[in-house]
């Protein structure tokens, strides 16, 4: 587990005003590393301070970061990868060095106004980029909350969690493939569903597509293959997380799931924001996870005094095309999570499966105790028998065509949040096939 050192300080303020305003999600103990370009450049890698970005590449260029390799390799450049792969004390460097460079009482860059011209570029004016090369993507069902409303909905309620929930933190091997970056559209994906009144399934678009809310994982240390990871040692694995959708066509996986899980009806699309908070920004907020009854298996088991949850609000909000009028449609929060990340990816690699910098993990659906806090349309209107009135008057199943869907995130602090941006994506008309 990260400590806390100098860069968490409560006081600190920067000399970029717009990061000192209290509701805004990068302050200067953020510092969230994702990669950008401007129009006609090459990508750089930039961390978000406020409404700008710091550009990295320049920043190196100019003089003031110092990286143990030359900067260019690393920076200019249209992934984290690279700079992941030099390791946690690199990273947690340059974090250190971002900091005191920000600091509101440091001039060497403040009080220059052309280096602050070169290094500075303003969220608007970037558009954001897959933040990493994604070899693989794996999706847990880590919530009890989420786990207990599908079997109850559509096994046995008095038996809603299988018998292998508290024992395994259960997952499949996702499509990375289709990771996408926030404001990426979404196609409305057509695939086989099947009535339960017909003889034969039919072809054609998804008529329940649906929302997960999920946080994601990214490795930043791989393990080699046939090395498991400990779980005391997991946490050292990972560099950050992002925010997730795992869009999920219902219909369709209702159809194709048995036995081999869901296919077709997860791989069309995955979105991500782009900002990864890095695990060392998300140390002050760190609490303990639900309790496990029973005590999972000895090489699950968290070190005891250590706090493996993160208090993390979440919320969604759905905007129609026509209207433009945002509706909250759930608030929840990653702290109740049964199953920690350290978990997760201690028994990911148990069985000698090796992982790699940029692999994605992610948290499975997130939903809370209350029925606003599920993390899913199939959860909030109970597989459609209770749709949600939105504020246009307009109500919801699950989703149109046209509609936006948002998540943001945040942890918050006595007066300023370590927040995760935007996952946004809107969907699009199946194609005609
Ligand atoms: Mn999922």
């Amino acid at each position: 587990m990260s400590s806390l050192n100098a860069t968490h300080n409560p006081q600190l303020r920067s000399w970029v005003s717009s990061a000192n305003l209290p509701e805004q999600h990068f302050p200067i103990q953020n510092l969230p590393f994702g990669v950008f370009h401007t129009a006609g450049l090459a990508a750089h890698v930039g961390v978000a301070i406020g409404d700008m970005i710091l550009d990295l590449a320049e920043l190196q260029q100019a003089g003031l970061l110092s990286l143990p390799v030359e900067g260019a390799a690393v920076l200019v450049a249209s992934s984290l990868n690279g700079l992941i792969e030099l390791g946690a004390p690199v990273w947690n460097s340059v974090r250190g060095q971002l900091s005191a460079l920000l600091a509101a009482d440091n001039p060497l860059l403040r009080d220059d106004a052309a280096l602050r011209a070169r290094v500075l570029v303003s969220q608007q004016a970037a558009t954001m980029l897959l933040p990493v090369t994604i070899g693989g993507y794996t999706d847990f069902y880590s919530s009890k909350e989420h786990a207990t409303n599908v079997g109850c909905m559509f096994r046995d309620p008095k038996n809603a969690l299988l018998p292998n929930w508290l024992e395994i933190p259960i997952g499949y091997n996702g499509r990375a493939s289709s990771v996408i970056v926030s404001d990426t559209p979404v196609r409305r994906p057509n695939g086989q569903t099947k009535s339960p009144t017909r003889e034969r399934p039919e072809f054609g678009p998804c008529k329940k597509l649906d929302i997960e809310l999920e946080t994601g994982f990214i490795i930043g240390r791989g393990n080699a293959l046939g090395e498991p990871i400990a779980c005391q040692d997991a946490e050292q694995h990972i560099f950050g997380m992002v925010l997730l959708n795992d869009w999920s066509a219902r219909d369709i996986q209702t159809w194709e799931y048995v036995p081999l899980g869901p296919f077709n009806s997860k791989t069309f699309a995955t979105t991500i924001s782009p900002w990864v908070v890095t695990m060392e920004a998300l140390a002050p907020f760190r609490v303990p996870t639900p309790c496990q009854e029973p005590a999972p298996l000895p090489y699950l088991q968290h070190q005891p005094g250590v706090n493996y949850g993160i208090d993390l609000q979440l919320e969604v909000t759905l905007t129609p095309e026509l209207s433009q009028q945002s509706s909250t449609i759930c608030r929840s929060n990653f702290r109740h999570m049964y199953w920690s990340m350290a978990q997760q990816l201690t028994h990911h690699t148990s069985s000698g499966c090796n992982t790699r910098v940029g692999d994605l993990m992610g948290s499975g659906t997130i939903s809370g105790l209350t029925p606003d806090s599920c993390g899913s349309l199939l959860e909030l209107t109970w597989n459609g028998a209770n749709p949600l009135t939105l504020a246009d008057g307009s109500m919801r199943s699950f989703i149109l065509d046209g509609d936006e869907l948002t998540i943001t995130g945040w942890a918050q602090a006595a007066d300023y949040r370590v927040g995760f941006g935007v996952c946004r994506g809107k969907i699009l008309p199946a194609l005609k096939m």
